[in-house]
């Protein structure tokens, strides 16, 4: 038998936070008080003090309300520890996910290093993971993944800590990372009312449960989708009569994964309040993997296949 080690990591990408304090100094003001960073130390250390640069012209692009996707500042992982534009970099793919950001990759790079230097940026970041990861390594979630995959590859698990985002987790794909290395990115996630400064404490809970389920779920499945999901699907999906409904495919795979695995592995009811959440295609999804859990010979990429086939029956 192989041996299964995995390992898992978990810090604060300084590129991406550095990025993540412009695009704040853009948004914050005009954002739904539920998505504003939440109020903690961190908050108060590491973004409040760089309040008075909301001029600088790295801010008021991002101002512009362009390119306004929350996942915006993890284009900044194209850029290397000086900031400068790494080689090899997936042009098609960034310009396809950050529009200006990726095709002026050049610019942006100047943008930030005149950005760090404004600001005086400090990356002394004083956070404690120890309980998180601990949470991840006794619920063994790397080892539940790859049990419902059936694959046992060893893995490496890489997570970026976001602090100032509550908005948008996110599987990193473009960063052509080694095969085995899952990379994703989430948030710091806090109760209502935001209005008192607390510590931040980043704790294991149901909500990261779901959320390191879901990412790392896009990475397993990211080349099948890239394989199975071709422009005619694509075209029956965009037709007009969908337009009003959920239609991302993508999404609605990785939604209805999730909900089964969080079944399998904490019970029925845990999984049926998932998919009730869900998009309603997902369900195809979730029940169409019982033929797979019935069949231990089955391999993934092969229920894969089955469910976007029944899927596009849908799109007709
Ligand atoms: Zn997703």
């Amino acid at each position: 038998m192989q041996k299964n080690k995995n390992s898992i990591s978990i810090s604060i990408d300084d590129r991406v936070e550095l990025l993540r304090v412009a695009y704040f100094l853009a948004i914050e003001d005009s954002i739904d008080t539920k998505i504003k960073p939440c109020k903690t130390d961190f908050y108060k250390q590491n973004y409040e003090i760089y309040k008075k640069y909301i001029k600088h012209p790295l801010v008021q692009k991002i101002g512009t309300g362009d390119e306004w996707n929350a996942d915006l500042p993890t284009v900044a992982l194209c850029l290397d520890k000086n900031l400068k534009p790494k080689e090899n970099i997936n042009f098609k793919e960034i310009t396809e996910q950050f529009g200006w950001y990726g095709k002026n990759i050049d610019s942006l790079s100047k943008l930030l290093i005149d950005f760090k230097k404004t600001i005086a940026f400090k990356n002394d970041y004083n956070v404690n993971f120890k309980p998180f990861k601990d949470s991840l390594q006794s619920n063994k979630i790397t080892e539940k993944l790859n049990r419902f995959y059936r694959t046992n590859k060893k893995t490496n698990l890489k997570i970026l800590f976001d602090p100032l985002n509550r908005i948008t987790n996110k599987a990193i794909t473009f960063t052509n990372n080694p095969e085995n290395e899952r990379l994703f990115l989430i948030t710091y996630l806090c109760d209502e009312p935001n209005n008192s400064t607390k510590p931040l404490e980043l704790k294991w809970n149901e909500d990261y449960r779901r959320i390191v389920i879901h990412e790392n779920s896009h990475i397993y499945t990211d080349a099948l989708f890239e394989k199975y999901y071709d422009t005619k699907f694509d075209s029956l999906v965009n037709q007009e009569k969908f337009k009003n409904e959920y239609h991302d495919i993508d999404e609605i795979m990785v939604r209805g994964i999730t909900a089964k695995i969080l079944e399998l592995n904490y019970g029925q009811k845990i999984g049926e309040d998932e998919i009730n959440h869900q998009p309603k295609n997902s369900r195809i999804v979730y029940n169409y993997l019982n033929k797979y859990i019935k069949n231990d010979e089955m391999d993934f990429e092969q229920v894969y296949k089955e469910i976007m086939e029944q899927l596009k029956k849908k799109y007709n």
